[in-house]
C-alpha cells in the first residue's frame, strides 16, 4: 500500500547568509531549525539559498555562491537588486517544474511581492513575517488580495500590530523554537553565577543602554553579547575608525552604551557562538531584555528558557506570550523596575524554565505547526 505523495516545499531562505548561518543569523537559524524536523515528518525540502549552505536537504537552488550579507550596508535599491536576482532564480525554477506544492518564503517584502506577482497557476505561498510590522507599516504596501498567498507571524503580538491588509492574509502564528530545548548534550551543566546577560544585536530596540545604566546604578555585573552593526569583535570595531559611525547601531553604541562600559562591571564580549554562547546563557543569573521595540519573535528568549535561565524583560511584543510572569521570568512595564526584578529572578525555578521550553519551543512542535499551516494554505488556495 502506498501512502499519499510527500509534500514538496520550496524553502526560500534568501541570499544573505548560508544556512545554517556562520554566526548571527535570525532567519537562517529558523530555517536550519525547522527543515530537519519537516523532513522527519516526511516533507521534501528544496532549499533556495546560497551555494555555501550546508544544511541537509533534498535539493538546493542558488544564484549566489556565498552570502551577500555585507551588501546590506548598501543603498536600499541595491539591496533590493540582490534580493531580486536571487528571486529570479526561484521564479525560473517554479516556472520550469511542476513538483513544488508550496513555497515557504522568508524574504521580507520583496520576496512576497515577487511571488505574488507570479499569478494563478503558480504554487501557493506561505510567507513568514519576521519583523515588527507596526514599525514598518508600508513594507508590504502593494500586496494584493490573491488567494494564493498567505502569511504567518512568529507571535500573536506581532500579527496584532501588522497592517490590516496583511492581517487579512494571515493563517496564524508559529512561535520560534530552539534545538536547545531537546538537545541535552548541548546544555551545559553550568552553575548559575552572578552575571546578568543581554544577548542580541546591539540596537536601540534591544535596549543595551538601559541595561548598562541600570547595572552601574544598581551594582550588578553585566555582560553584553552581540554584534554592533557588522562588527563582531571589539577589536574589529576599534579598527574600523570613524567612518563606521555611519551605521546607526555603531552610533548608538558609542553615544549611548559605551560610556557605561568599564570592562569590569559592564563588559561587551562581542558576538558569542556555539558552546561559548550556551555557557554564557546557562551561567547567567538571568537574561535581560530591556526592550524598547515590540520584539516580534524572541529566539534569544526561548534559548534562555531552554538553558534554564530565567528571563527578566519589559513586557513588550511577544514577551508576555513566551514568559509566564513569576514562573519562567519576570516582566514589567517600567524599565526602572528591571533592576529589582533581576535580584528577584534568583527565586525562579530553573527546571521550570527548561520544562516550559520542552513543552512549547521544540523544533518538532514548530515543524508540526508549519505542516498544519501548509495544509491550510494549500486547501485555501484551491487547485494549482
Ligand atoms: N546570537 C548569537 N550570538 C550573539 C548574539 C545573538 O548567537 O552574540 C543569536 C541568539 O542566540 C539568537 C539570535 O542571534 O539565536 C537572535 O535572534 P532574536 O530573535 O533573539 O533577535 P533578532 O536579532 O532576530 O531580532
Amino acid at each position: 500500500m502506498t501512502g499519499p505523495a510527500p509534500v514538496t516545499v520550496l524553502m526560500n531562505a534568501g541570499p544573505w547568509l548560508s544556512v545554517p548561518p556562520p554566526g548571527y543569523g535570525g532567519i537562517e537559524n529558523v530555517v536550519a531549525t525547522l527543515v530537519p524536523e519537516l523532513r522527519r515528518l516526511g516533507v521534501r525540502v528544496v532549499l533556495a539559498s546560497v551555494g555555501s549552505s550546508t544544511l541537509d536537504v533534498d535539493e538546493r537552488l542558488s544564484v549566489f555562491a556565498d552570502g551577500q550579507f555585507s551588501a546590506l550596508q548598501r543603498p536600499y535599491n541595491q539591496v533590493c537588486g540582490i534580493a531580486q536576482a536571487h528571486l529570479g532564480g526561484v521564479v525560473r525554477a517554479l516556472r520550469e517544474r511542476d513538483d513544488i506544492d508550496l513555497v515557504h518564503d522568508h524574504v521580507e517584502a520583496v520576496g512576497l511581492a515577487t511571488l505574488t506577482a507570479m499569478g494563478p497557476g503558480a504554487p501557493p505561498v506561505l510567507h513568514t513575517l519576521h519583523w515588527d510590522l507596526g514599525k514598518h507599516p508600508d513594507l508590504y504596501g502593494q500586496l494584493d488580495g490573491g488567494e494564493r498567498v498567505r502569511v504567518n507571524g512568529v507571535s500573536a503580538a506581532q500579527l496584532a500590530r501588522a497592517p490590516a491588509a496583511l492581517r487579512a492574509h494571515s493563517v496564524g502564528h508559529v512561535h520560534l523554537a530552539t534545538p536547545l530545548a531537546v538537545d541535552a548534550d548541548r546544555r551545559p551543566a553550568a552553575e548559575p553565577g552572578e552575571h546578568v546577560l543581554v544577548l542580541g544585536r546591539i540596537n536601540p530596540g534591544k535596549g543595551q543602554d538601559v541595561a548598562a545604566r541600570l547595572a552601574r546604578r544598581a551594582g550588578f555585573p553585566l555582560v553584553l553579547a552581540g554584534p554592533v552593526g557588522p562588527y563582531h569583535r571589539p577589536e574589529e570595531l576599534a579598527a574600523a575608525g570613524d567612518q563606521a559611525r555611519q551605521n546607526p547601531d555603531v552610533r548608538f553604541w558609542y553615544e549611548q552604551v559605551a560610556p557605561h562600559v568599564d570592562g569590569v562591571q559592564v563588559r561587551w564580549v562581542g558576538t558569542v557562538a556555539g558552546a561559548d554562547r550556551d555557557d554564557l546563557v546557562a551561567s547567567a543569573r538571568a537574561t535581560l531584555f530591556p526592550l524598547r521595540w515590540e520584539e516580534p519573535g524572541g529566539t534569544a528568549v526561548v534559548e534562555s528558557l531552554a538553558l534554564g535561565t530565567p528571563v527578566v524583560a519589559t513586557a513588550r511584543g511577544c514577551l508576555p506570550e513566551l514568559i509566564t510572569h513569576g514562573r519562567t521570568g519576570l516582566l514589567t512595564e517600567d524599565e526602572d523596575e528591571l533592576a529589582d526584578l533581576l535580584f528577584a529572578a534568583t527565586l525562579i525555578d530553573r527546571d521550570e524554565c527548561r520544562r516550559e521550553a520542552v513543552l512549547r519551543f521544540t523544533p518538532e512542535a514548530m515543524a508540526r505547526r508549519y505542516v498544519e499551516l501548509y495544509e491550510r494554505v494549500r486547501q485555501q488556495s484551491g487547485p494549482v
